[in-house]
């Protein structure tokens, strides 16, 4: 157990920063499948100019987004992700493999092509995987221990994004790209809920206390998740009125998500009092931290050295049957 809490820690931190909502981390997505221009956001992902407008503008503020102008012409301005921004690669390869393994991809072009994952080095169509950089082996949430780091604090950056969201579900737009996979990876209560289960949290009362929540909001957010198959509530004996809660399969995947943005967090938010949390690997017996690879040549995927190729649905077929073959 963290002594803090979940809202206190460095992924609740990093939802602080990025006064994260759905639209907020589809910004922050679609920079790293190559979107520049205002127009590119627009068409890709159903935003209403006046919100997109105001997440570009946040993230500009906070340093993950910078403004430059096109071809040297002063009067048009671009979008580029920052030092801090390619700092999410981690967090954005985690969310394309939870989207590719568990929910249907988008078509995002006009023609109706698909995006896949391509591994400039190698020229393979990669499968990001997230693995203890000490031993390279993958990191499963049991073998993977949190120790306070000496920047903890006990301040509740959850709560204070109420607003934010309130003013960001007044909007009736939904976001075309992505099916609904973002009302899960971006809400706040259902990520602090996930990383409570990954702790082993699994009673409604046990859950409530640690995610410091109200009562009917994580009655909502508990029933979303078992209809969106991310857990599972199981009785805790045949006569028992008392319910568990524990994750699934597709729940369990969003680990690497989770990770990402602790990571990110840790390395850019730090305050001068350091990190706020240790990862120990007890695979390895190492404090750690998380690393990308390249499922096909073992080597690091880096923000510059992946791309993104458009191929029709039959060749995303075609790929999606290789790889069930191959597990
Ligand atoms: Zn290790
Ligand atoms: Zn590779």
């Amino acid at each position: 157990m963290v002594p803090a809490g979940i809202c206190s820690s460095a992924f609740a931190r990093a939802f602080a920063e990025l006064a994260a909502d759905r639209w907020g981390f589809l910004v922050i997505l679609g920079a790293f499948r190559g979107n520049r221009r205002f127009q590119d956001w627009e068409r890709s992902a159903g935003f209403t100019p006046s919100v997109l407008a105001n997440r570009l503008r946040h993230m500009v503020e906070v340093g993950v987004l910078r403004q430059r102008p096109i071809d040297g012409n002063g009067d048009r301005l671009e979008y580029r992700l920052t030092d801090k921004g390619l700092g999410l690669h981690a967090w954005a390869l985690a969310v394309w493999r939870w989207e590719r393994d568990w929910h249907e991809i988008a078509s995002v072009a006009d023609d109706g092509r698909f995006p896949v994952l391509v591994h400039r080095s190698c020229e393979a169509e990669t499968t990001p995987q997230f693995v203890c950089d000490c031993c390279a082996a993958p990191l499963e949430p049991e073998a993977v221990r949190w120790r306070a780091g000496p920047g903890l604090d006990d301040h509740n950056y959850l709560a204070g994004l109420t607003s934010r969201r309130a003013e960001s579900s007044a909007s009736d737009a939904r976001p075309k790209y992505a099916g609904g996979a973002f009302d899960l990876i971006g809400d706040r209560w259902t990520l602090a809920l996930t990383v409570a289960l990954f702790q082993g949290i699994r009673r409604y009362e046990a859950l409530r206390t640690e995610v410091g929540v109200s009562t009917n909001i994580l009655a909502l957010r508990l029933k979303r998740m078992v209809e969106d198959g991310l857990i599972a509530r199981e009785r805790q004996g045949e006569h028992s009125e008392r319910f568990e809660y524990t994750l699934t399969d597709k729940g369990r995947a969003l680990y690497p998500v989770v990770l990402g943005l602790t990571q990110w967090a840790d390395r850019w938010l730090s305050g001068k009092d350091g990190i706020r949390f240790r990862m120990h690997h007890m695979g390895c017996g190492a404090d750690c931290r998380t690393e990308v690879r390249c499922d096909v040549c073992a080597q690091p995927l880096t923000p510059h050295d992946v791309a993104v190729r458009l191929v029709s649905g039959k060749e995303l077929e075609r790929a999606r049957r290789r790889r069930k073959k191959n597990i």
